[in-house]
């Protein structure tokens, strides 16, 4: 067996994100020898975790870079208005009441904050944006586990969850594609995120075109674990379709691509398909407000592609994208280089152009200057695209995680049709499914890993320090 693995483990953390880490810092700050499996490499360590840029808390006054207040019946609100009522309310609810204590945790585990950005996203009351970013957090994560003594192994791709009954017993695990390893503890917790990487598993809940989808995070998570459970009899929560997904610039890798490769210029923009067809409303609502609804929606396009075309007006108006887009001085060259139909593409945006009403235009609220007699409509920031040069991006879905999970108790323990397992934990992507039945609010997806992380932690340390049982390292 390799060095690290070498036990007596009191608890084995799967997965190496947020919901991990919080998972391992707090058994082992509560006395437990504890070791963190982490399927990825180190310099891609921390998951989707490491790509993350802040995470929505209740509070009852100013707390930390955060202002005024945001209560617990306005925070569920604003997840019922998403997740159209498809979520756990009780666990809902528990993850924003707890909320509020995780930000000083966070602090006191060396996470550092710093006021909102200002831009397209404005969340300076209801999120706390991390200072260095997703990555930075992770490290400070992992540095703390280090002076707790918490052992960490990479490359470590876990196969299998061993069970008798309902009880866990041993992992097994490959190191750095070597031969599998058992390896045991008393307890252990699963923190190894969605499926959203394995894109045959996407396919087969999708259909073929979800092999033209992009994937914003790690290629880590390839629901090996999820599926390895669900086919011992855990019960399963959330829909195989249901995922969060947004428009990214199809420029984008096909994994990894992060937060830069988002696109915000679809309100001023016109959109079309490849056949040079509209397909939505452009300008529904601000940005943030309809910024998760776009990766559906091109998905949903022959090709899965779509096209945002904008002119010299509106060039400023958004945050810069990564790539340079691209330029021409007529919608016909522009539609030439997009490798779209330039007579097609010029007649679509001729009778957007024609549409548009003359009105006061207000980049940063909805204006109402809204197409007149044009299906579908353009409800806001309708403006003639008549003035060179005129750019265009390729658009594509970039899936962030996927919502198919384990259901687990308000203690994170992991549910089989008997009842919890009564040694096994989970949290993050990996149970987000009950908490997000569709839909997504921003920040949500690090609020309920921080909680249940530190719960689940909590619980697996509770039950290796009290149970004295021999361990068995195989
Ligand atoms: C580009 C992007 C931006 C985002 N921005 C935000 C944001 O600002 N705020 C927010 O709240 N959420 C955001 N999210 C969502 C957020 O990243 C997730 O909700 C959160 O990080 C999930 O944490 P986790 O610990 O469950 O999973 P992850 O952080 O993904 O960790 C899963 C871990 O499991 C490991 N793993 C997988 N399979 C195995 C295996 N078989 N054996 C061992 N290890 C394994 C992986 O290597 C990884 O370390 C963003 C996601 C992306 C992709």
């Amino acid at each position: 067996m390799a060095n690290d693995l070498q036990g007596p483990w009191d608890v084995i953390v799967v997965g190496g994100g947020n919901a991990a880490l919080c998972a391992a810092i707090t058994a082992a700050e509560a006395g437990a020898r504890v070791l963190i499996l982490e399927g990825a490499p180190k310099p891609y360590r921390g998951g989707n975790s490491r790509h993350t840029r802040n995470f929505r808390c209740m509070h009852r006054g100013p707390l930390s870079v955060l202002t005024g207040s945001y209560a617990e019946d306005e925070y569920f609100d604003d997840l019922l208005l998403v997740t159209k009522g498809k979520t756990d309310e009780a666990l809902a609810r528990f993850v924003i009441r707890s909320s509020e204590e995780c930000l000083p945790w966070m602090e006191a585990h060396g996470v550092r904050f710093q006021p909102s950005l200002s831009g397209t996203l404005s969340l300076s009351r209801t999120n706390a944006f991390f200072l260095g970013g997703g990555k930075a957090l992770v490290n400070a994560y992992y540095n703390m586990a280090q002076d707790l003594g918490v052992t960490v192994v990479y490359e470590a791709q876990v196969t299998h969850v061993v069970l008798e009954g309902d009880r866990f017993t041993h992992v097994e695990v490959s190191v750095a594609s070597g031969p599998t390893e058992c390896v045991s503890g008393k307890s252990v917790v699963l923190a190894s995120g969605g499926f959203q990487s394995d894109v045959d598993w996407l396919a087969r809940a999708w259909g073929p075109a979800a092999r033209n989808f992009l994937i914003r995070g790690t290629p880590y998570n390839r629901g090996v674990v999820l599926r390895d459970m669900l086919d011992q009899g855990c019960e399963s929560v959330g829909d195989p379709t249901q995922c969060h997904a947004v428009a990214i610039d199809g420029r984008a890798p096909k994994y990894d691509g992060g937060i830069v490769t988002r696109l915000d210029c679809v309100p001023f923009a016109v959109v079309v398909n490849k056949h040079c067809e509209r397909f939505y409303d452009e300008g529904e609502d601000v940005w943030p407000k309809r910024y998760a609804i776009w990766g559906r929606l091109v998905a949903a396009q022959p090709g899965q592609v779509g096209y945002a075309l904008i002119d010299a007006k509106s060039y400023n108006l958004f945050m810069p994208s990564v790539f340079p887009p691209v330029k021409a001085d007529t919608i016909g060259e522009l539609g030439q280089k997009l490798g779209l139909d330039p007579a097609k593409l010029s007649a679509t945006v001729g009778a957007f152009n024609d549409a548009c009403r003359p009105g006061k235009f207000h980049p940063t609220e909805r204006d109402g200057l809204a197409t007149e007699g044009l299906t579908p409509p353009k409800t806001n920031w309708a403006r003639p695209l008549e003035t060179p040069p005129f750019y265009g991006y390729q658009l594509r879905p970039g899936v962030t995680f996927t919502y198919l999970g384990l259901r687990v108790t308000q203690d994170a323990a992991v549910q089989t049709r008997s009842g919890p397992l009564r040694n096994v934990w989970a949290a993050g992507e990996m149970i987000a499914g009950s908490i997000l039945g569709q839909g997504y609010l921003a920040g949500f997806g690090m609020t309920i890993g921080t909680v249940f992380g530190r719960v689940a932690g909590r619980q697996a340390a509770a039950h290796a320090l009290t149970k004295k049982e021999t361990l068995r390292v195989a």
